[in-house]
């Protein structure tokens, strides 16, 4: 019975939905006829889409999308014909309209426009399938003019870094397919949950995976500065600062000048620089190949991240008396070794090497909430 009904609703939605098509080509000719009219003006827009988009109440790129249809409906009448016949939808009719617009408008066009072609595809494809089939067309048609449109592409490319007041910042950014697919490559792999204890969220992983991936980049040239007292972890002392971002807290302080992507400057209470460098806390060439050939990658029980990717972490802090040597340091990634300095666990290796790991008390105040995700909250 279910079925019966499910299917009868499915034909009236998609009757619905063939209505709706019809409807929207007739809005994208009459909007082709008014953009053609050149009437903004006279109402103070400067563009006709502007004009279009603020009186209809539309979305500037469903605006533009409309009008490529309206202008070249008269040039795609068998797609036309398609559409209005539920064969195609109103999707596939703009991705076939925007081709030919671009095909027409380019002088290096080597094939003609062939409409029927890129019809047959549309009835077998989705519209996201669609799209590249277009694209691809575009590109045996007019090689030299997809070029050209990648080069203007590529000069809308832009990223920022902005501080928000919280003192986070935000990144945005527009990336080029290849930077696009890149960054994709090298944090993916690196997003994945770390087990079943791992609660981040995937935007809250992909973050700490652009974290991981830059600071196995290692020279990181940022400088850290922080006071005698706030190395030796005394009560009252000031907070290590990073240049151009706010305070850096003391777990987070002991976690960066222990692993040693960065360059530290240590003042004494006259603000007098007594100490610059990291030979102290990073090991030596030699010795960090030695590490990682004991470790492999993060010792923490589980753990797979290899040693590219991890940093070493003393087991007592170098500047609390823990020594450079091998036995004094393990491999931990980025997660784990946040996990160590800003979740208050415990990590040791006992006479065999044998790694155990403690949870901090219930009560622990510094405890990165699992599942907190505070982008949902905001
Ligand atoms: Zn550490
Ligand atoms: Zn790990």
């Amino acid at each position: 019975m279910r079925l019966v009904q499910s299917s009868a609703l499915l034909e009236q939605a998609r009757r619905r939905r063939i209505r709706i098509d019809r409807c929207e080509l007739q809005s994208a000719v009459e909007l082709a006829r008014l953009a053609a009219s050149g009437e903004h003006e006279e109402f103070g827009f400067a563009t006709a889409v502007d004009w279009l988009r603020i009186t209809l109440h539309m979305r500037e790129g469903d605006v533009r999308d409309r009008l490529f249809v309206g202008e070249q409906a008269g040039h795609v009448p068998a797609s036309v014909a398609a559409m209005e016949a539920g064969e195609i939808g109103f999707g596939h009719l703009v991705l076939i309209a925007k081709t030919r617009r671009a095909l027409v408008d380019s002088v290096h066009q080597t094939l003609s426009f062939d409409e029927l072609q890129l019809l047959a595809c549309a009835r077998e494809e989705s519209v996201g399938r669609f799209y590249y089939t277009c694209e691809n067309y575009r590109y045996a048609c007019d090689a030299a003019g997809y070029a050209e449109g990648a080069i203007g592409q590529h000069l809308l490319r832009e990223l920022t870094i902005r501080r928000r007041r919280d003192g986070m910042s935000t990144l945005w950014g527009r990336l080029d397919p290849v930077a696009a697919a890149s960054l994709r490559s090298a944090l993916a792999p690196l997003a994945r949950r770390q087990g079943k204890d791992d609660h981040r969220s995937f935007k809250q992983r992909l973050h700490d995976a652009m974290t991981e991936r830059l600071g196995a980049a290692q020279e990181a040239r940022i400088n850290i500065t922080m006071s005698v007292e706030t190395l030796a972890g005394l009560k009252g002392a000031p907070a290590a600062e990073i240049e151009g971002q706010p305070p850096i807290a003391q777990p987070t302080s002991d976690r960066l000048s222990c692993s040693g992507s960065l360059r530290r400057f240590v003042l004494d209470s006259d603000s007098v620089v007594v100490d610059v460098g990291r030979s102290r806390r990073v090991p030596s060439p030699p010795a960090r190949s030695a590490l990682d050939g004991r470790d492999q990658g993060c010792v923490w029980p589980g753990c797979e991240r290899p040693a590219s990717y991890c940093s070493p972490h003393h087991l007592v802090h170098w500047a609390r008396g823990g020594s450079t040597d091998l036995d004094n340091q393990v491999l931990l990634c980025y997660f784990h070794h946040r996990r160590v300095h800003e979740g208050g666990w415990q990590i040791f290796r006992d006479a065999n090497g044998q790694i155990t790991t403690f949870r901090p008390p219930p009560n622990f105040e510094l405890r990165e909430t699992p599942g907190a995700d505070p982008g949902a909250a905001a």
